[in-house]
């Protein structure tokens, strides 16, 4: 297992080979986004094997299979989900001596070009965002997931807690009103009268 992925482009760079291969098992990933670090959880060691080809000048390009089981949380009860992925990667890659820490740049066709600069490449962000591209938004554990009591936060899947049976859903709406202006208030037609001058005698 290893802990972050990495392959070796040195060779490539210098023209003495025509391709490098990485492979190996990750049970986690750590990442960067928006300038904070970020793991990626997944539930069994996630296989994945990489290798990169010379196109002449700058240019390469990579290719291989990542297929993590990644973890994530219901939308609404926020328990584990697990999601399992099957990523084919290929990608285009430019070497910019220059750049410190590689990036994935949009080219003019549209394709992503990933852009790095030390021989040794860490792969870990690369493959982190194909994950989380592959990935659904939102996962729900069951379609049927009943999600937490808003009030005290239990699992309502477990069975309902105090406040389902303290506070009738009839109760909620009398204790709530009806907000003004609210189509419901527009609707009723007494809502019109309450504001009718009533002249006086
Ligand atoms: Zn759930
Ligand atoms: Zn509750």
């Amino acid at each position: 297992m290893t802990d972050s992925p990495r392959i070796h482009l040195g060779a490539l760079l210098r023209s003495s080979s025509d391709d490098a291969r990485a492979q190996g098992t990750l049970d986690h990933l750590h990442y960067e986004q928006g300038g904070t670090q970020q793991t990626l959880r997944f539930a069994e060691p996630a296989p994945f094997e990489v290798s990169v080809n010379a196109l002449g000048g700058h240019e390469m390009y990579l290719q291989g299979s990542f297929e993590p089981v990644l973890i994530m949380e219901c939308a609404r009860c926020l328990r584990d989900v697990q999601v399992p992925l099957e990523l084919r990667l290929g990608t285009l890659m430019r070497h910019e001596p220059s750049v410190n820490t590689p990036f994935l740049e949009e080219a003019e066709s549209g394709e992503e070009v990933l852009v790095f600069g030390a021989p040794e490449l860490d792969l870990s962000a690369y493959l982190a965002e194909s994950a989380l591209l592959a990935a659904p938004l939102s996962v729900l554990h069951d379609e049927a997931c009943k999600g937490l009591c808003q009030v005290c936060g239990h699992d309502l899947n477990d069975g309902p807690c105090e406040h389902m049976a303290q506070v009738p859903v009839e109760a909620i709406d009398d204790e709530l009103g009806i907000p003004e202006g609210s189509v419901h208030a527009r609707q009723n037609p007494f809502a019109a009268l309450a504001d009718l001058k009533v002249p006086e005698e």
